[in-house]
């Protein structure tokens, strides 16, 4: 953890990720949301949308930035703050470089493919010609949880489904 205490309006865009992280689990996507901040303002903001849009690209720091360039007419995102409930995975982190986001916040961290602080430190190799301040752990209980119950409820679908199809099998018999 490098940081532990923050400030009100971080919390209340973290908030607003959240929000996003749970407009992908209403229907059915891993729940993960990111808004990006500039001078004070919301200026884009995303969630992943994966499975629905057909597209392995589609996370929610990618929709966030594609939505902030836009916005600001520019590939460049300085003076902007990325706020993402889980951990950047490569793509994200690649991506969060390239348009020279200054400053991240995350709130848990992804073991499986997080790339800013547990598989690799994309963020932080000053190898790079762009190094990013990293805030890890803001709600980070909030963006878990999330994780935790989406993935619980679909492996009981899963099971259900499974269920179905051994019933099915027997009745044919
Ligand atoms: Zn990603």
């Amino acid at each position: 953890m490098r940081e532990k205490t923050y400030t009100t309006q971080q919390r209340h865009y973290m908030e607003e990720a959240l929000f996003e992280a749970d407009q992908a689990a209403i229907i059915g996507e891993v729940p993960i949301g990111a808004v990006i901040v500039h001078n004070g303002q919301i200026i884009g903001r995303g969630h992943n949308l994966r499975e629905h849009g057909n597209d392995a690209t589609l996370h929610a720091e990618v929709r966030a930035i594609e939505e902030a360039c836009a916005t600001l007419r520019s590939w460049r995102l300085n003076d902007c703050q990325l706020y993402v409930t889980i951990e950047p995975c490569l793509m994200c982190s690649g991506a969060i470089v390239n348009a020279r986001i200054p400053e991240v916040f995350y709130g848990a961290r992804d073991p499986k493919a997080g790339a800013v602080d547990s598989l690799y430190q994309t963020l932080t190799d000053d190898r790079l010609n762009h190094v990013v301040s990293v805030h890890e752990g803001l709600m980070a209980k909030d963006a878990g949880e999330r994780m935790v119950s989406f993935f619980k409820a679909a492996r009981k679908r899963q099971k259900a489904a499974k269920k179905v199809r051994k019933a099915a099998q027997q009745t044919e018999r």
